[in-house]
């Protein structure tokens, strides 16, 4: 099947939802998603999001708070940016019927969490995150311009390559023409032409085998624009939560929000004492990358699995009616969280690094937007502060709209891209190698390029990762495309472009924390 979009979405969480309903005013946008519609990494966010609503904050703070973060490789123009226009943002999100927490006083009840010198996080509960994706939604199924397409699999980006036109990383002028679209029912591969396309695919946390983001987060996109040779910057800068729920039943590592630290619960040790002390003056509200190097430094000195978050000094009530989703979900597994202390280990989180794009979203491809998790905007540097993200989805998604909406009106489509070829391609016997290699790249991830790294370690990454590269891409050469398949690939190259990355910073900065390069980190 062809199709022709003015606008074609690939993701379908705050940063692709937000956009469609802009541009949807101005042609016909198609929404892809993998999953189902409300399956994102947006749906689990439950600290809230970062923005200047009241003095004494002010955008200044705020700004000084991101580039402290960031460790200096912030881009300054860009913080600016985004922070200035964090309230046109929320006051929008107001007006599409979010609801954030207010108090008895009609003000928005701010919170404050690890790296911010004000109380500044907007929240609904301890689910921000639902109440944004369930309303936005909720607005897309009732556009009438917005074509929705559920459980399909985007594989690539389609580009001059597709033409038989050689490109390469040094090619100036490389333009996307729409993607490949799988449905994995059928196996059949669709062609979606379009004169823009958005890639607001998510991060890329399942290359690690413990982190916090949903199945879907497989860096896709990151993948597909990097094997279209567009740039992709800042990998090596995995960011980990520092406080994820110890419970190894589960793969999906539940979080316990910052906020909980920022309404008053202290980290301690197995032996019941608090050591946050021995590493920042910040306490348990230090940045993520120290809180997570103090954990992970205190486990290795007592040989324990997890350290505790302790909330039992917290009054009752207020603590189960600000965090109900942790209350109910520790009571699950028989914690009681005003009675007990929860077990908390570091666990991967967020992706700072991505598709490299502009102040309006612009990837290095021509036509090709990036927003959200899958970007590198240049807001974070080498440390994301905590709630920024979804802000910079709302901003980036924003500004991406404005100028696709200009830029398709000049398009015409591209009517030689040949449909996608599956000759030669067989039905996979050996699905379970699919399994065994994404468990083998997980344990490789966490184990030589996790939160302290050596070049001996990321060069042993590399050599192991080297041989699943050849496997997997002999594999998917020959079989029946499936999403399994292309996600272990992505998250193969996703992979090599973290521990790439890691072995060319020649120091430890932010997240990138190495023995070879290690940095004085002097007590604030
Ligand atoms: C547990 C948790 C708590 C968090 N808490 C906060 C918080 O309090 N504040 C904050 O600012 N941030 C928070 N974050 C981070 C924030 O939620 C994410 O960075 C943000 O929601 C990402 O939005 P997105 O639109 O970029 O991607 P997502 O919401 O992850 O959406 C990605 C979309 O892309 C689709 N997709 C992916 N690959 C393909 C493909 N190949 N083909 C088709 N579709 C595809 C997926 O199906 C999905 O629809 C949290 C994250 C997690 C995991």
């Amino acid at each position: 099947m062809r199709k022709h979009v003015d606008f074609l979405v690939i993701g379908s969480g705050i940063a692709g939802l937000t956009y469609a309903l802009k541009v949807a005013k101005h042609g016909k946008v198609c929404i892809v998603t993998k999953a189902n519609l409300v399956d994102t990494a947006t749906s689990y966010a439950q600290g809230g999001i970062a923005a200047v609503t009241y003095t004494p904050d002010s955008y200044e703070k705020h700004i000084q708070d991101t580039l402290i973060a960031g460790d200096g490789l912030c881009d300054e123009n860009i913080v600016r940016i985004t922070i200035k226009e964090s309230t046109e943002r929320i006051r929008e999100l107001i007006r599409w019927g979010i609801k954030f927490d207010k108090t008895t006083s009609g003000k928005f009840d701010l919170a404050k969490e690890a790296g911010h010198s004000e109380y500044r996080v907007l929240h609904h509960k301890d689910s921000t995150g639902r109440e944004i994706e369930n309303t936005l939604v909720e607005q897309v199924w009732k556009h009438p311009k917005i074509e929705v397409i559920e459980n399909n699999f985007a594989i690539d980006i389609i580009t001059e390559h597709h033409l038989g036109i050689e490109v390469n990383r040094r090619t100036q002028h490389i333009t996307c023409f729409g993607a490949y679209l799988l449905n994995p029912r059928t196996h059949l591969v669709d062609t979606i032409l379009s004169k823009t396309t958005l890639i607001a695919t998510g991060g890329a946390g399942q290359v690690y085998s413990t982190t916090t983001n949903p199945p879907i987060s497989t860096g896709d996109g990151i993948a597909m624009v990097y094997r279209a040779k567009g740039t992709i910057e800042n990998m090596e800068f995995m960011q980990f939560h520092p406080t994820a729920l110890y419970n190894p039943q589960e793969k999906h590592s539940f979080l316990i929000t910052e906020a909980l630290r920022g309404f008053g619960g202290l980290l301690k040790n197995s032996e019941g004492k608090e050591f946050m002390q021995k590493y920042d003056a910040r306490l348990a509200l230090a940045p993520r990358d120290i809180v997570a190097r103090a954990i992970d430094n205190e486990l290795k000195i007592l040989g324990d699995d997890y350290v505790y978050l302790d909330c039992r000094h917290l009054p009752k009530n207020e603590l189960i009616n600000h965090f109900p989703t942790i209350y109910a979900k520790c009571l699950s597994i028989g914690i009681d969280i005003t009675r007990d202390m929860i077990p908390v280990v570091p666990a991967v989180h967020y992706t700072c690094g991505g598709i490299k794009v502009d102040e309006f979203g612009r990837s290095s491809i021509h036509h090709l937007y990036a927003s959200g998790e899958c970007s590198c905007t240049g807001l974070h540097g080498a440390n994301r502060l905590a709630s920024n993200s979804l802000l910079e989805s709302l901003v980036f998604s924003h500004r991406a709209s404005v100028d696709a909406i200009e830029t398709a009106k000049n398009i015409e489509y591209n009517e030689n891209i040949p449909d996608w070829n599956a000759e030669g391609m067989v039905y996979n016997e050996e699905m379970i190698l699919i399994t065994q290699s994404l468990r083998e790249l997980q344990s490789i991830m966490s184990s030589y390029v996790g939160i302290v790294r050596s070049n001996l370690r990321l060069k042993r990454a590399f050599d192991r990762l080297e041989i699943l590269y050849e496997e997997t891409e002999a594999l998917y050469n020959k079989s029946i495309l499936t999403p399994r398949i292309c996600e272990l690939r992505n998250l193969i190259n996703v992979g090599y472009l973290i521990i790439k990355a890691a072995i060319n910073r020649k120091e430890s900065r932010g997240l990138h924390y190495s023995l070879d390069f290690p940095k004085i980190i002097e007590k604030r």
